[in-house]
């Protein structure tokens, strides 16, 4: 438990600046000042996920705040603006676009930011807005539909959330009015994190939001509690769709619609999903945003129908990985050679925890899950198998350092952010480029280093080519050599049968297979034996 938290200590984030150091006024500094201490108190009871206490220092900042005059905003003219987009790397296309934001500040005189809004923001340590953040945020607070594409870790959810947040806390409406904002996110996890990212900002506002967790939705179902209570909900599509379906949730009076990892939820299993509850959201001034750090063309194309005026907002490369992440790719031989290869990490010191270990498999996750826990490694499994209470207890096990290591599929390969994940293991490689990506993202969040390795036998010579073409992009040219480029480009019939069909492989063990026959033989005659004194009695 200490060593973990020695290494995960880094964890706190490095806040991202856009500003000139020199040119700030001497006012500035000593808000600044100001807001620095007040931070280094929140970061003192830093943890994973927001869960620290902060309503005294967010009053000081509230009451300081109220008496401060609206600052001018940093970014005042279309050359600001072009300035800024350069230095971060975005691009940002459709008709009449709004200036970005350059400090949080600036959305006061924008939009008129509710400073408990704000006062929360800088309670909980964001002190300068991330790339995304500086455009999603005024133009989703002008009213406009948004289509961003930006790098795993880079602030997409309070890009969204802020504005939503704004726009609803300044039109109150009367009580059990309705759902005003939705947001949907692809797995439970993800749910949750986004509801635990937006409490705190509510705090002391008029907005009631809650996670449609399964007890939530029982309750809703039962008529417990009526849903028209909540002006926001945080769900999963499926949960929602049940309670629509049942006429118990209402979702006509939607204004804010949030699509988080849109091309999951415009990718098989999740469209038809998708495409009900948009359905279903029938106001005509909703407002729709959609944000991943993967959006392929045909997603795109899908989300351009469903959306009016849009912006489409681009930070670096579209589809690429974030460029804190140090990646690697590792031939192993055979399947053997992965455990071997996860050996050798081990005693040659670059088996640094906290670290994710990605299978293609529930199987393979549960195998490798066995072995390392023989290695007497800190380990915990989260897969679809699991319960949604053994997947909370593990992920909190590994959030505050007693696991060190935690193996799953691609059910955790999105979104969830834990601070300070030093190394992300793609044990098989993932089926697609989007994959890699999001599953590299889970390290190299919030401004920090990270680093992805990724094993490969001769049976993923075809696999590994949408994996080097990201590599090359974000160029880590390191993490590869010359003779795993010298393969044929994947015709489009090739990258179908990848994302379509898993790559079959030996199974993970380093029992012989005499020893574990022996152990199957034993294992059922004690069985028998049971059933034949159960017979007898
Ligand atoms: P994404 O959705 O782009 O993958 P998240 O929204 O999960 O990224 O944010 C990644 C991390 O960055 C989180 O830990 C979050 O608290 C942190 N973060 C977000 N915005 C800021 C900011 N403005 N300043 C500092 N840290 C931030
Ligand atoms: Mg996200």
């Amino acid at each position: 438990m200490d060593i973990f938290r020695i290494l995960s200590r880094g964890a706190a984030l490095k806040r991202s600046s856009n500003s000139d150091p020199g040119v700030k006024s001497e006012s500035q500094n000593a808000t600044k000042d100001k807001q620095n201490s007040l931070l280094r108190q929140v970061e003192k009871e830093t943890d994973f996920f927001n869960t620290r206490k902060h309503t005294e220092v967010t009053k000081d900042i509230e009451d300081e705040a109220q008496d401060e005059a609206v600052p001018p905003p940093k970014i005042a003219t279309e050359e600001d603006a072009a300035k800024l987009r350069k230095q971060n790397k975005v691009n940002v296309s459709g008709t009449d676009i709004p200036l970005p934001i350059g400090s949080f500040e600036d959305l006061i005189a924008r939009c008129n930011l509710n400073r408990k809004l704000l006062a929360n923001l800088i309670a909980s340590g964001y002190s300068e807005p991330t790339a995304i953040q500086c455009e999603a945020i005024p133009a989703s607070a002008e009213g406009r539909d948004l289509i961003a594409c930006a790098p795993t870790g880079s602030g997409k959810t309070l890009a969204y959330l802020i504005p939503m947040a704004q726009a609803l806390i300044s039109s109150p409406k009367t009580k059990n009015y309705g759902i005003r904002g939705v947001v949907i996110a692809p797995t439970n996890e993800l749910a949750i994190q986004i509801y635990q990212t937006l409490a705190p900002m509510c705090r002391g506002s008029n907005l009631n939001v809650t996670l449609l967790s399964k007890q939530v939705a029982s309750k809703i179902s039962s008529s417990i509690i009526s849903a028209n209570k909540f002006d926001v909900l945080i769900c999963t599509p499926l949960r929602l769709i049940d309670l629509v379906k049942k006429e118990q949730v209402d979702l006509s009076k939607v204004e804010h619609l949030v699509i988080d990892e849109a091309d999951k939820l415009f990718d098989h299993g999740f469209v038809e999903q998708t495409d009900e509850i948009l359905s279903h959201c029938t106001l005509p001034t909703r407002r729709t945003s959609m944000f991943s750090a993967t959006i392929p063309s045909g997603v795109e194309e899908m989300a351009n129908s469903i959306m009016k005026d849009q912006i489409r907002i681009i930070v670096g490369h579209k589809e690429g990985a974030s460029t804190s992440i140090d990646q690697k790719l590792v031939f192993t031989g055979n399947e053997e050679g992965k455990l071997l290869a996860i050996r050798q990490m081990v005693q040659q010191g670059e088996f640094k925890p906290p670290i994710i270990i990605f299978l293609q498999s529930i199987p393979r996750a549960k195998a490798l899950f066995h072995e390392l826990i023989y290695d007497k490694l800190n380990v915990e499994v989260i897969h679809a198998e699991r319960t949604p209470k053994q997947r909370e207890e593990a992920i909190r096990r590994f959030k505050n350092g007693d696991a060190w290591v935690l193996i799953t599929t691609d059910v955790l390969a999105r979104g969830v952010d834990f601070k300070g994940v030093n190394l992300v293991i793609n044990y098989d490689v993932p089926q697609t480029s989007q994959a890699y990506v999001h599953r590299i993202g889970r390290t190299g969040r919030g401004g920090k280093e990270g680093k992805a390795v990724t094993f490969f036998t001769k049976e993923d010579k075809l696999a590994i080519k949408p994996v080097l073409n990201v590599m090359k992009q974000s160029g880590c040219h390191e993490g590869y050599s010359e003779w795993m480029e010298s393969m044929e480009k994947l015709t489009k019939k090739e990258k179908q049968q990848i994302k379509q069909h898993e790559i079959k492989r030996k199974k993970i063990s380093t029992v012989p297979q005499v020893v574990s026959k022996k152990r199957k033989q034993r294992k059922e005659m004690i069985e028998a034996s049971k059933r034949r004194k159960e017979e007898t009695k």
